[in-house]
């Protein structure tokens, strides 16, 4: 197997991920995102649901409990800036709507990188929820959008913002990564600790297991296909 090359963040500022559903970002990625605010990057999170589907009771009430575990697992990580758009949780479609609303945060943000996760219907887990799919292809095609002026030309229009070009799109949980990042073992730690304030949650998936008995082993996995002792592998698009 060949070594993954290890991710150079060194000319990043600021980083958007842009994910489905609250503790998307907590199954390894935010080790990453521990990572980088500690080396002083901004992150900013864009939630594109509450994830208010995902539990028995009722979404009204499930949709603060959610917005609330994942602000608590952002401060874990060094994450001021979170932002959850409304769209509904378990039937998110690619949409123009939707492809605007991010290249939108893209324009605001103006990050370097954007992060989401695979869309590929077939994950190195398993199958990949819908919400999910049209996550990170849409996220995909808003980095587009974001930076072309004659897309969506109300946002410069009617809002001001100007065209943004990022440089990287890196994608978590790619069957095919190209590169890693380097984890210290306080990124596992924080790692582990964001996806804990997931409390309410994850006690309520039957037979979930507990953060610190998994989250280490994926990321030390990472480590091996890096040649260090923990990292987290993501497949990188360098854009032109
Ligand atoms: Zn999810």
């Amino acid at each position: 197997m060949s070594t993954l090359k290890l991710f150079d963040s060194s000319a990043l500022e600021r980083i958007l991920c842009v994910v489905a559903h609250p503790d998307d970002m907590e199954y390894g990625a935010s080790a990453a995102v521990s990572r980088w605010t500690q080396d002083g990057i901004e992150v900013t999170y864009l939630l594109l649901t509450h994830g208010e589907a995902g539990m028995p009771q009722h979404p009204d009430e499930v949709r603060e409990v959610r917005r609330a575990e994942q602000g608590a697992a952002c401060q874990q990580v060094g994450v001021t800036d979170l932002r959850i758009l409304d769209y509904p949780d378990g039937v998110l479609e690619m949409s123009l709507d939707l492809r605007r609303d991010i290249a939108r945060v893209i324009r605001e943000v103006r990050p370097q990188a954007v992060l989401s996760t695979t869309w590929e219907a077939v994950a190195p887990w398993g199958l990949n929820q819908a919400d999910h799919r049209v996550a990170g292809l849409s996220a995909v095609d808003a980095v587009a959008a974001a930076g072309n002026r004659w897309i969506f030309p109300e946002l410069v229009d009617d809002e001001g913002l100007e065209p943004w070009s990022t440089s990287w799109v890196l994608v978590s949980g790619d069957a095919s990564p190209t590169h890693a990042v380097h984890l210290r073992q306080t990124d596992v730690d924080s790692a582990v600790a964001s996806l804990e304030e997931h409390e309410t949650y994850l006690a309520a998936l039957s037979g979930h297991p507990v953060p610190a008995d998994f989250i280490p082993e994926i990321l030390r996995g990472g480590g091996e296909a890096a040649g260090v002792e923990f990292a987290l592998p993501l497949r990188a698009f360098p854009l032109g």
